[in-house]
């Protein structure tokens, strides 16, 4: 199993469920030992919950059964059946397989814009949001220091692109975030904070529908976040953010939101993808290559619920979740001999925090926003956690942060680093395939002289 996210923890539980220990062995690839709750990542740059809620812990969950192996694929040669990995240590380990199922994920979606690469910052896992959570504070604590006027508007601009759920929900709670910091800095005028939401698409969150976009759009108008539609990035650098309009905004803080594309291990696999996504039958094993499954994020899973030729599952927790799971049994169906299911599910909709009491949510098709649509979305990721521990931490760093709000601490953990995309999202760890080759020397050796494994 390569990744240990929504996809494959719900494929492992169900195989460590349904397949006794000599029936097989199971090996989990992941470079982290917890599963990341994504959606409450917003969550933890505001403040609102502490890193350590919303990474369920790997060894807690597992039957002891599973073997974790703590590194990311960086090559597959699917000819030798062999994964290359480079272990958190930095070595390369191979580990052989019979079937693999690929969960790596996502990584945020880019474009070849001057400056992104350099400035611009992911919300993608635990380090970009604590780094977030972190650079937010920092630029309240640099202007508070400036006497500078210039610089101090500067850094109180903080541009976020994307009006997709993951960038609504970031601008909303960061928003809060500095908006109440305010009260702990005399010194800073609040009217200097200023947010910018921005999206080339002409509507914020479409999948909700146009009336809860627009509700979407009244909160974030109302709390004085700048919405900018049918507007994207020109450039950027160190000091200002210039958009596709025209305007130049003075700036220290362009947040990268504009969707995902699939991990960069799927390119290397040199195999048919589509939009990106790895291509697989609506049983989610992938034409071609014998042993080989994929789903979540990363691959492109027929959505027969939708009943549109060439739909594809949107990449959300919602279908990663239950694909693992359908993944699993179709493994098991697969090594007994016995017949093979496609995956369907019917999507139940949308749910959106935007921090405070505000929330946009379409659970089932029902419209709600405000407190009542906040309820429904904390409701159900409390009761989407995976253990009971993290339901308890969760719920107790809400009630917690109702109670006694936030202190705006910077914990300087990773100041070191320059917390770009490729830093914290390992974008360009892969292999080629000439160097998997070397790695895989000694098993195509074996496959070729006849050798098993
Ligand atoms: C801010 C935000 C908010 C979201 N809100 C929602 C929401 O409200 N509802 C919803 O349904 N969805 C939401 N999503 C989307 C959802 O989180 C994803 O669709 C889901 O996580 C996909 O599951 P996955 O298992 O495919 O990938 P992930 O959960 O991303 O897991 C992939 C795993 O693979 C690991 N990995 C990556 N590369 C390698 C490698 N080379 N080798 C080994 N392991 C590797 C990663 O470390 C990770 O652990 C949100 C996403 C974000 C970013």
């Amino acid at each position: 199993m390569v990744g240990a996210g929504f996809a494959g923890v719900g494929c492992v539980r169900r195989l460590e469920r349904r397949l006794t220990e000599r029936e097989a062995v199971i090996t989990l690839l992941s470079p982290f030992s917890y599963q990341l709750y994504l959606p409450l990542l917003p969550q933890v740059a505001a403040g609102v919950l502490t890193p350590q809620s919303v990474a369920l812990s790997l060894r807690r969950s597992q039957r002891h059964r599973t073997r974790i192996v703590p590194g990311g694929v960086v090559g597959i040669d699917t000819a030798a059946k062999v994964c290359v990995v480079r272990t958190i240590s930095g070595e390369f380990v191979t580990e052989e397989y019979d079937h693999l199922v690929l969960a790596p994920g996502s990584v945020t979606r880019t474009f070849d814009i001057p400056g992104l690469a350099e400035h611009a910052r992911g919300m993608k896992t635990l380090a970009e949001a604590v780094y977030i959570r972190d650079h937010v504070i920092a630029q309240l604590d640099l202007a508070d220091a400036s006497d500078d006027e210039q610089e101090r508007a500067a850094r109180l601009r903080f541009v976020v692109v994307g009006g997709g759920y993951a960038g609504t929900e970031t601008a909303a709670c960061l928003q809060l975030l500095t908006h109440n910091a305010v009260k702990r800095y005399p010194r800073l005028d609040p009217s200097l904070i200023k947010w910018h939401l921005v999206d080339i698409a002409p509507k914020l969150m479409p999948e909700l529908g146009d009336k809860l976009g627009a509700a979407a759009l009244d909160i974030l108008t109302k709390r004085g976040i700048e919405v900018s539609l049918g507007v994207s990035v020109a450039s950027v650098d160190e000091k200002t953010v210039t958009l596709t309009d025209g305007r130049v905004l003075p700036s220290r803080t362009l947040i990268w939101t504009a969707g995902v594309a699939a991990s960069p291990l799927i390119g290397t696999l040199g195999s048919e993808t589509l939009r990106g996504r790895l291509v697989v039958s609506a049983e989610m094993d992938v034409p071609g290559l014998d042993g080989v499954w994929a789903l979540g994020d990363a691959a492109a899973v027929p959505d027969l619920a939708k009943g549109e030729a060439g739909a594809i599952c949107p990449p959300t927790a919602q279908h990663a979740m239950r694909q693992g799971k359908a993944v699993a049994d179709n493994l098991v169906a697969k090594l007994r001999g016995e017949r093979t299911r496609p995956y369907t599910h019917k999507d139940l909709g949308l749910v959106v925090d935007l921090g405070g009491l505000d929330g946009v949510s379409k659970p089932l098709g029902v419209e709600l926003h405000g407190a009542p649509a906040q309820a429904v979305a904390r409701g159900y990721h409390w009761a989407a956690l995976r253990t009971n521990v993290a339901k308890t931490r969760v719920m107790t760093n809400w009630l917690l942060n109702a109670v006694a709000g936030d202190d705006y601490v910077r914990t300087g953990f990773l100041a070191s680093k320059a917390g770009t995309l490729r830093d914290f999202e390992y974008t360009d760890a892969y292999l080629t395939p000439e160097q998997v080759r070397e790695h895989t020397g000694s098993f195509r050796g074996a496959v070729g002289s006849g050798g098993g494994h």
